[in-house]
């Protein structure tokens, strides 16, 4: 995939002195996934390949998409679980287990890939119209990256009410309620609804390393400002979090126990080695593997040539 902007620098916030280190803000970068749609990739970051088991993050829209919408053509993914989360807009979902599903805001598609999964995304009836929402991965840890395929929908999340704050339990626990996903290491992932009247606090799992980022609105996070297209990274040791907003916000919060293990990311796969990388593309290619996915109005995407040098940053979706 293309990287149609350069990375630019970080910053690091200096201020009042914190028991915990500041937050550090990130620049997410523009990432294309099909003609004419660019997103903001907001992980991998190359100071930051990892938060917690997450290693994708696209932040896409809010946009309005001309018909036929968004068209991303069957493409197979390995070692990870796709998590689509919308904040505007639907989906269509197919996959070469057989999986049809139409996503929602407000609901979660959790798709396991391991050894190997095929599949699609479009706006349905190809309508177009609003779209806006969040496309992450996980990685699958060593011991179940090679497990079978599975998609999960889950049409209600559990939602806890704050006074100035909605939060859905996407991913894991938090705030008391456990999202019903399947996971396979220790993670959580919370999307926040802030509205306008003044601070909240927020408990962190200690051990777990945390990041968010900012879908719409301003939030200040520990008092630093922090907007759509940063990726504000809190590190580990963190218990307490403190958001405020003066207008309606939305965040996403993604965490989980340091992931420990090295991993490449090429294109639509996690994999250990290059050597598996290039034997995965060659399934694709080939045909073999992945299944078929039945019922897209479009061709398969096509691997770009693969160098034998993966990075972290590839992804279509
Ligand atoms: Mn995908």
């Amino acid at each position: 995939m293309s990287n149609l902007a350069t990375d630019s620098d970080s910053e690091r916030c200096r201020c009042r002195a914190h028991a915990t280190p500041a937050p550090e803000l990130l620049e997410a970068r523009a990432a294309e996934i099909g003609p004419g749609m660019v997103v903001r990739r907001v992980i991998p970051h190359r100071q930051q390949r990892l938060v917690g088991p997450w290693c994708f993050l696209d932040h896409f829209g809010p946009v309005s998409l001309e018909p036929p919408g968004m068209r991303i053509g069957p493409h197979p993914h390995t070692g990870l679980q796709t998590v689509t989360w919308l904040l505007e807009g639907e989906m269509l979902h197919r996959d070469s287990l057989g999986y049809e599903q139409l996503i929602r805001p407000g609901q979660l598609n959790v798709m396991t890939a391991g050894h190997g999964i095929a599949h699609s995304e479009e706006s349905p009836d190809k309508a177009g119209g609003a779209m806006h929402g969040l496309q992450l991965w996980v990685a699958l840890p060593d011991a179940e990256r090679h497990r079978e395929s599975a998609f999960e929908h889950h049409a209600a999340l559990p939602v806890v009410h704050e006074a100035g704050m909605s939060a859905t339990v996407v991913m894991g626990e938090a705030l008391g309620e456990r999202s019903p996903a399947t996971a396979y290491s220790p993670i959580v992932g919370v999307d926040l609804a802030l509205d306008d009247t003044g601070g909240r606090e927020l408990t962190l799992e200690h051990d777990f390393e945390h990041a968010l980022v900012v879908a719409e609105g301003t939030v200040l996070v520990e008092g630093f400002e922090v907007t759509p297209g940063k990726l504000c990274y809190l590190g580990t040791g963190r218990e307490r979090l403190h958001l405020a907003c003066d207008a309606p916000a939305r965040v996403m919060l993604v965490g989980g126990a340091p992931f420990g293990e090295d991993i490449l990311i090429w294109w639509n796969f996690v994999a250990r080695t290059a050597e598996e990388i290039a034997e995965a593309r060659a399934d694709w290619a080939a045909g073999r593997r992945f299944g078929r996915v039945e019922g897209y109005d479009g061709a398969p995407l096509v691997a770009p040539e693969f160098s034998g040098r993966p990075r972290a940053g590839g992804g279509s979706s």
